[in-house]
C-alpha cells in the first residue's frame, strides 16, 4: 500500500468530504462507524441520508489469500466493512474468504452482525465468496 493511500485511509476514520448521493452537495463531517448506522446524518440541502443510500455497486476484497490467520482475516473484515461504509456508496461487499476456517469464522460473524442490524443481509455466492448487503 502506498503512503498516500494509507494516509487517505487513516484520515478517513475521523472526517471526510462526502458528496450527497441524491443532490451532490459536498459535506465535511465525521463519518459514523457502520455499527452506528442508525445515526446516519442527513444532507443539509435535501435531507437524504448521507451514508445509507446505495449506488448499487459492489466492492470486492480478498481477505484470505495472503497467508492471513483467522484472527487477521477477521480484523481485515471488520476494517473493510467499516471503510466501505464510510468511503463509498456501494450496496454490496463481496468478500473472498476461501473455503476453509476463515470462511466459517466470517459466516459466524455475519450471523451476529445481521441479527444486530449492522449488515442487512448476506449470502454465499459460491464456496469461496460471500456477498454482503450493507445498503
Ligand atoms: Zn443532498
Amino acid at each position: 500500500m502506498s503512503e498516500r493511500k494509507r494516509a487517505q485511509l487513516v484520515g478517513a476514520g475521523k472526517s471526510l468530504e462526502r458528496a450527497c448521493l441524491s443532490c451532490g452537495m459536498q459535506h465535511h463531517q465525521a463519518a459514523p462507524d457502520i455499527t452506528d448506522r442508525a445515526q446516519d446524518p442527513a444532507c443539509i440541502k435535501c435531507d437524504s441520508p448521507m451514508f445509507s443510500l446505495s449506488d448499487g455497486s459492489t466492492v470486492t476484497v480478498d481477505i484470505a489469500h495472503h497467508h492471513e490467520t483467522v484472527v487477521k482475516a477477521l480484523e481485515k473484515f471488520e476494517y473493510t466493512l467499516n471503510q466501505v461504509w464510510k468511503q463509498s456508496h456501494a450496496g454490496y461487499l463481496r468478500l473472498i474468504v476461501g473455503g476453509g476456517l476463515i470462511r466459517d469464522a466470517v459466516l459466524a460473524e455475519l450471523f451476529f452482525k445481521k441479527s444486530r442490524g449492522t449488515v442487512l443481509d448476506f449470502s454465499e455466492e459460491n464456496r469461496g465468496a460471500l456477498l454482503i448487503r450493507i445498503r
